[in-house]
């Protein structure tokens, strides 16, 4: 089959035009989103390739194209930043999955950004490294300030010939503007048997509404969207296993984290240390079926 964007990058059949929507750099810019009636894969059919360009400082800064993050703030301030609730949610569930040999089971976090949550598991004896693919636009902006990146990060040649036992992707996948591409490459670096857990917006309650919806609020930098059933089919294509491990201990504290960063909230506090979120985040995963979402098991 001829690859167009018109032909759904996962299944290849036909899509849909949705709607037309507009990023923020430049302003105004136009974006059209289509969707697969077949796979129900929803993606921009005009993604930009200019990295350097949208992944600069600024937006690294939260002064770019996805204003609800600040990796510069969850770095410099991680005992302070709203996003330390979401690392503790996601070592809770590499915990669980690895039981009682979890002391000896390495971790990769893909798209680590400054290396935030790779200085968050390894103050906590964790076997956590980072790897981030557009590295050199972000070393090159913040080479004036190296303290920002994290020592445990590897380089492309560092990752030759690795393999984890847990590879996590959080809030990559939609960034790709061929996902299938991306999960290939990530393949290779996971032990069979291990996990690929990666986290991204659930498009399925949105499916009437798409465009309403606030992860198509930034389609300079969002551009692949996901339905559970989508992203079994494009795990299935990479020779992941699709496993759906329902509400894994953990999941509460990451379903935490995105409400209150939807609400804007940027910093943690005591009232929300203590507030008992697990009936919240219960409730809330019932609405939009976070935890839907697959993992990927290596074959
Ligand atoms: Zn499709």
């Amino acid at each position: 089959m001829t690859k167009s964007p018109l032909n759904c990058p996962i299944c290849g059949a036909g899509t849909d035009f949705v709607g037309q929507i507009f990023g923020r750099i430049p302003p105004n810019q136009a974006y059209f989103l289509r969707h697969c009636p077949k796979c129900h894969f929803s993606y921009i059919s005009n993604p930009r390739d200019d990295y350097a360009t949208i992944y600069s400082e600024e937006y690294y800064r939260g002064l770019g194209a996805d204003p609800l993050v600040n990796y510069e703030f969850d770095h410099q301030m991680p005992d302070l930043t709203l996003r330390q609730y979401e690392w503790a949610g996601l070592s809770r569930i590499f915990k669980s999955l690895f039981k009682a040999s979890y002391q000896k089971a390495t971790w990769l976090d893909y798209g680590c950004g400054l290396g935030s949550l790779v200085a968050y598991g390894r103050k906590r004896g964790l076997l956590v490294s980072g790897y981030e693919p557009y590295g050199d636009p972000l070393k090159d902006s913040l080479s004036e300030n190296k303290a920002l990146t994290e020592t445990n990060i590897l380089s492309t040649q560092d990752l030759a010939g690795r393999e984890f036992d847990f590879v996590t992707a959080i809030e990559v996948i939609e960034h790709a503007a061929d996902p299938l591409a991306f999960l290939a490459q990530i393949r290779p670096l996971i032990k069979p048997g291990g996990f690929l857990f990666l986290t991204t917006g659930n498009a399925k309650p949105f499916r009437s509404n798409l465009i309403k919806w606030s992860y198509v609020s930034c389609p300079d930098v969002h551009v692949s969207f996901f339905e559970p059933e989508t992203l079994a089919l494009a795990l299935s294509k990479n020779n992941f296993r699709p496993f759906n491990a329902g509400f894994l201990p953990g999941f509460a504290q990451v379903i935490k984290y995105k409400i209150l960063k939807n609400l804007k909230f940027k910093k943690r506090s005591l009232f929300f240390d203590l507030c008992p979120f697990s009936a919240i985040s219960f409730l809330t995963n019932l609405k939009y079926q976070v935890t839907a979402m697959p993992i990927g098991i290596a074959e």
